[in-house]
């Protein structure tokens, strides 16, 4: 038998193996990833294309694996929602982060809010309404500094379904921001009946949109569907200065993205917010 099952996991093409085993292995180790200490936050600061000035921050999950080095979320948070890890670990990134700021605001001279990333998973498990009532009691910080980012995709799935949170959410005060946006299918008439507040242009729009018009057009589009309705506008992935203009152009709120910062460690934050207070 054991000859048996290896002649057939021979027949597995070499990669389709590895991809396998990985999964297999990200899957068990992330069960300790938690308890273990290995996951942890990054902060990308939310700027003003206008002065440069430090708005707030988006929290990023990070997991450094002892053998296996760094893993992208984009790889292990889909595992996570899989293996019905991302309630708890979603938990405890939105405990985390509501913490860090509640200490950042004590020290900065303007006001600070934290974005903070929600999966389809947790729209959908019924318990983010009581997660984000507990988080903001434990940390103190005002309902209206925290945003909750859900994607465009992860809304437009269930629009009712999302418009019944929602409406929760913001009845206890905090703010809501379509991810992703322009990568989904957002019906017009679902998009008006959500209570939310922000829009984020997907980098996918913003990347290189000084040379290619089409993606200079979705933009605008994004930017001035969010002024009819009252929103506000991200742009994420901003690097160069030629995009960084196009965007101030345009008016879009706040931009997100390496031209400014790249996703930094608490030390940095600090440091970052410090010398924006001694300036
Ligand atoms: P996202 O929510 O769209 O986050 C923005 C991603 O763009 C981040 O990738 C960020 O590091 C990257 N980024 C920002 N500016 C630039 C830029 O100028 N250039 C380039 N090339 N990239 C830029 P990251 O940190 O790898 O996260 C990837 C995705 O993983 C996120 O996309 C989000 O969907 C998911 N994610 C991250 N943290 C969490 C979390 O705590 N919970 C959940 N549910 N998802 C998370
Ligand atoms: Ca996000
Ligand atoms: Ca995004
Ligand atoms: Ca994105």
């Amino acid at each position: 038998a054991k000859q048996n099952g290896r002649a057939r996991w021979m027949m597995f093409d070499q990669t389709m193996q590895e991809g396998a085993l990985r999964r297999l292995t990200l899957e068990a180790e992330l069960r300790l990833a938690l308890p273990d200490g290995q996951l942890f936050l990054q902060y990308q600061p939310i700027v003003s294309p206008k002065d440069g000035v430090i708005r707030g921050f988006e929290a990023l999950l990070r997991w450094r694996h002892p053998v296996l080095g760094m893993i992208s979320p984009v790889e292990f948070i889909p595992v996570a929602e899989e293996i019905g890890l991302i309630g708890e670990i979603g938990g405890w990134v939105l405990g985390e982060a509501c913490r860090a700021l509640s200490v950042w605001q004590q020290t900065s001279a303007s006001v600070l809010s934290m974005s903070v990333n929600v999966s389809a998973v947790q729209l959908n498990d019924g318990r983010l309404v009581e997660l984000v009532t507990r988080v903001l009691g434990e940390t103190g910080i005002a309902a209206d500094s925290l945003k909750l980012e859900l994607t465009e995709s992860a809304v437009m799935a269930d629009p009712e379904h999302a418009l019944a949170i929602f409406k929760q959410l913001k009845s206890l005060g905090v703010r809501l921001s379509l991810d992703d946006f322009g990568t989904g299918y957002s019906s017009l008439s679902h998009l008006r009946r959500l209570p939310i507040d922000t829009l984020k242009i997907d980098r996918s729009f913003v990347s290189a949109m000084d040379t290619h018009g089409d993606k200079r057009q979705i933009a605008e589009v994004v930017v001035m569907l969010a002024r009819s309705m009252g929103l506000d506008v991200v742009a994420e992935g901003v690097e160069t200065s030629a995009e960084l203009n196009i965007l101030r152009e345009m008016g879009s709120d706040f931009v997100q993205g390496y031209f400014y910062f790249r996703p930094l460690d608490v030390e940095a934050v600090v440091a970052a917010l410090s010398r924006q207070n001694a300036g």
